[in-house]
């Protein structure tokens, strides 16, 4: 059972074939089995999520009227706050902190009925593309443990490729959903920046953040989608207008005469050779099921990187500054005379982790009077060059593609001690966050090289999210032929699965 879709779960559960209570158990049994060689998750809620399960099952038995993922588990992000569970966002500075209030998509997901199993492990704050950074230690790949799952939400996407559960949700600044989906073969979307509320989602880039869905299939992605989706009143950057109807693309996989733009940019030197050779083997599926490929460019994606390492730090040094010590989590030195100042300094230095000290000193400098036009202005202005870039290249394509990340994943400690080795993971990714556009990331098989999953990058215009569900569905459905089952079936058996 736990390793069918959400969507065959809840046919299940329909049919009266299992209870969302069973389904719930049977998720936390295989988090008891394996989460401690995977360590997805930072926190289970087991009384919590089968209170969830018990609530829909009653509610389905009285004939009331329920979602299409009502009963289905879930595992969350670290850095969505759960009314009274506890929250890190993998920092050692929200030790202990349990939020008030439910984030719009905690919210959104409870109204559904999807039972939320707990919360998962990531890079503190978000910043990172391995989930190494995590105060709480690292996440391991499930096709390899001794690899990084991805990050900044490794946790999310470790879960589904081990099981532990059908659904996740994760956040993505410049490529934290997509690049964790790509590396450990599973999907993940971030959907249209004010797509999605981010009420209640710990900010670290407030400019570039943006919640999305995790899954195994495509339509699994598009239902969740559609129930963490829509306009909220609690988030000014939300966008006030229909939500793009990504259930019925997922379901329809229609590519017949769309144009698919191979961004020529992200497809070269630097991408691993098993990356390249799935991703050009995908693109002639596409063709075959109806799609022409055509060729555009978007020169100004190469100041990308750099114009984001300069936006984000400096959005996260103003972000930040909230944990103060006397708001949130721990406080450290506060004993007999101390200042305010020394309590904050002292709480700060032991709270933060290295990776996000290195960004608030970074942004902050960006962001000081006499350097600001120089970095944090002329990074504003690649930004706008990279939409331009994006409006010219959709003019002749309806969605545009590449891989998703240039490499499989690589081994734990391989890159801990290179940011820029690390940051790199985002190059292809990235863009898409400066643009504020959809980006998905779906498995388009394993790198001959190495054995690991390789994911493939579908991207697409404002609001426009349905295009991407449709390309991604009938990618899958031509991969699924080929393969004759799906990607995660190959994946080496952990202990105490079965
Ligand atoms: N890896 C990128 C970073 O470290 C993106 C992280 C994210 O999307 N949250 O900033």
């Amino acid at each position: 059972m736990i390793t069918r879709s959400a969507h065959e779960m809840s046919a299940a559960m329909v049919k009266g074939e299992v209870t969302s209570e069973q389904l719930t158990q049977l998720h936390l049994n295989r988090i008891s089995a394996v989460d401690q060689q995977v360590h997805a998750f930072l926190h289970v809620d087991t009384e919590g999520a089968l209170a969830q399960a018990r609530a829909v099952d009653a509610a389905r038995s009285s004939g009331e009227k329920v979602g299409p993922l009502a009963g289905v588990p879930l595992a969350l992000k670290d850095v969505m706050v759960q009314k009274g569970i506890p929250t890190t966002a993998g920092s050692k500075i929200l030790e202990g902190w349990r939020p008030p209030y439910d984030s719009t998509v905690v919210s959104k997901l409870k109204t559904a009925g999807v039972v939320i199993l707990g919360k998962t492990n990531m890079d503190e704050f978000a910043m990172g593309s391995s989930t190494e950074n995590s105060a709480y230690g690292p996440t391991h790949n499930p096709w390899d443990l001794t690899r990084i799952p991805g990050g900044s939400g490794g946790g999310s996407s470790a879960s589904l490729a081990a099981f532990e559960a059908p659904l996740a949700i994760g956040t993505d600044t410049g490529g934290s959903i997509r690049q964790p989906a790509a590396v450990t073969g599973t999907v993940g979307v971030k959907p249209t920046y004010g797509g999605v509320s981010r009420y209640g989602l710990i900010a670290f880039s407030s400019s570039l953040d943006q919640a999305g869905p995790c899954a195994r299939t495509v339509l699994d992605a598009a239902l969740l989608h559609e129930v963490i989706a829509g306009h909220d009143a609690h988030d000014a950057t939300s966008i006030n207008a229909p939500v793009p109807e990504v259930v019925k693309a997922a379901r329809s996989g229609d590519v017949k005469g769309m144009k698919i733009g191979v961004v020529k940019e992200l497809n070269g030197d630097g991408y691993q050779a098993g990356v390249r050779s799935r991703f050009e083997e995908s693109l002639e599926l596409l063709a075959k099921a109806g799609a022409e490929i055509v060729e555009v460019s978007c020169p100004n994606f190469e100041y990308a990187l750099a114009a984001y390492y300069l936006i984000a730090p400096s959005e996260c040094s103003s972000n930040l500054a909230r944990f103060d010590a006397m708001r949130y989590g721990i406080r450290v030195g506060d004993e007999g005379a101390a200042s305010a100042e020394s309590v904050m300094n002292l709480t700060r230095e032991v709270g933060f982790g290295r990776e996000v000290k290195r960004r608030i000193i970074l942004g902050t400098y960006a962001l000081s009077s006499g350097y600001f036009d120089a970095y944090y202005g002329s990074a504003q202005k690649v930004r706008t060059l990279i939409m331009q870039d994006f409006t010219k290249a959709f003019a002749s394509a309806d969605v545009l593609v590449s891989p998703t990340c240039p490499t499989t994943a690589f081994k734990i400690g391989e890159k801990a001690n290179d940011p820029l080795a690390m940051y790199l993971n985002d190059i292809a990714t990235i863009p898409v966050n400066m643009a504020g556009i959809g980006g998905m990331s779906l498995p388009c098989g394993l790198a001959p090289e190495d054995g690991l999953p390789v994911g493939f990058q579908i991207m697409a215009p404002a609001m426009q999210d349905q295009r991407m569900y449709s390309v991604g569905a009938a990618l899958e459905a031509a991969l699924l032929t080929q393969w004759g089952s799906p990607l995660l079936s190959k994946i080496p058996a952990l202990a105490g699965s079965k």
